[in-house]
């Protein structure tokens, strides 16, 4: 009997175990949508050209890898701080953390330390990882209905009517923009009522930002971000600079509080980042930082940014003018769509037609091109009730 004998067999990554499958595949008009990254109409997930600079900056200027702190690069937090809230937020305090996963870990582990066994309400369906996060952290897990697969729409009275269950002291997850895996998005209307429910109800606000400028553009995306953090004294901000920076393995992100607590609350991540990682990964931090401190690479990231999301969009309009029950996702943001298609069809479209998607039927659209819409779309309508 082994010390590890206690351990119970984890399932293995789906997507991860797509991409394989993919690879193995020989037919030429093979179409992944699986993984979610950018890609161009190549397939690239290309490094973006304001990154290839500030990465030649740093190779040439860099003079000393010597520690930073758990904090991270105060001056990446600022300047990103700037992005994602606009000029001069208060009551914030900000920590660079290893993307947006370790941003939602550490605003977990804040909440455990402050109300250990919290309740986090989660809407379904939601990215995979956020459960497990937010559990591991040891916080309960409850869901709301969020989207209605068959009308590809969000259930937002299904969601209020499940909230009503939520008690003061709970926290409340929500996607700030580009939603995984549906793309749906609450109206400004609905988000000023949740911004209501949350004060009414004392619920936590814990924001999951991990697209900005991939939906609408940089301002649009951090709108119902900031109405919300304008309408409430505290909230959570978790930001991952992964996707709109394309830096995925470098691990860019960071988590911000807002109270009326600031320097306790700063204390306290200083204090959990220093048990979880010690300090982040520099690389990555230092590129963003770069690019939005220098004018010119800023206006070229802004610039190859527009043009990702004019990309994605096309693709989202062409694929919603393609076929009846894929016109919601023209009104969709972000890089994933959630198609009503069960396992048996997700596995079929693999099988007969070398289209790879996410087992729950969500597609990146990204992974499409114009030129492959048709056959995908020849592909999957049979399978569209
Ligand atoms: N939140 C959401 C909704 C995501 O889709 C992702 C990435 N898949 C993340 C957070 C985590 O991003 P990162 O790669 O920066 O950890």
């Amino acid at each position: 009997r082994g010390f590890f004998d206690g351990l119970a067999v984890q399932p293995a990554d789906a997507l991860l175990g797509l991409i394989g499958l993919y690879r193995a595949d020989t037919r030429p008009g093979k179409i992944d949508l699986g993984v979610g990254v950018f890609r161009d109409d190549f397939g690239h997930t290309p490094v973006m050209r304001a990154v290839k600079a500030a990465e030649a900056m740093l190779l040439r200027d860099q003079e000393t890898k010597s520690y930073l702190g758990a904090e991270g690069d105060v001056r990446f937090a600022e300047l990103l701080a700037e992005v994602a809230f606009g000029a001069g937020p208060d009551r914030l305090a900000g920590v660079q953390t290893p993307g947006g996963t370790g941003a939602l870990r550490l605003g977990a582990e804040l909440i455990t330390r402050s109300r250990p066994g919290a309740t986090v309400w989660i809407g379904t369906p939601t990215w995979p990882n956020h459960a497990p996060i937010f559990r591991d952290a040891g916080l309960a897990i409850q869901t709301h209905r969020f989207f209605d697969v068959a009308s590809a729409a969000v259930d937002f009275d299904g969601m209020i009517e499940d909230l009503g269950e939520a008690r003061a002291g709970d926290v409340l997850l929500l996607h700030g923009c580009c939603h995984n895996p549906t793309g749906a998005g609450f109206t400004g209307a609905q988000w000023l009522e949740i911004g209501r429910l949350c004060a009414a109800r004392g619920l936590l606000p814990f924001i999951d930002l991990a697209y900005q400028g991939l939906g609408d553009g940089l301002e649009a995306d951090a709108a119902a971000m900031r109405g919300l953090m304008d309408a409430l004294p505290e909230a959570v901000i978790a930001y991952s600079c992964d996707k709109n920076f394309g830096l995925y393995r470098e691990r860019v992100g960071a988590l911000w509080v807002q109270s009326e607590a600031s320097e306790l609350v700063r204390g306290n991540l200083l204090a959990l980042a220093r048990s979880l990682w010690s300090m982040p990964p520099d690389h990555g931090a230092a590129v963003v930082r770069l690019v939005l401190e220098y004018a010119a690479l800023r206006a070229d990231w802004t610039a190859e940014l527009d043009a990702m999301r004019a990309r994605i969009n096309g693709l989202r309009a062409a694929l919603a003018a393609s076929h009846a029950r894929l016109a919601a996702i023209g009104g969709q943001r972000g890089m994933f769509a959630l198609l009503p298609l069960g396992p048996e069809a997700v596995e079929a479209l693999r099988r007969e037609h070398g289209i790879y998607m996410a087992g729950n039927g969500r597609i990146n659209i990204a992974g499409l091109t114009l030129d492959t819409i048709p056959a995908f779309v020849a592909g999957v309508a049979p399978y569209l009730s």
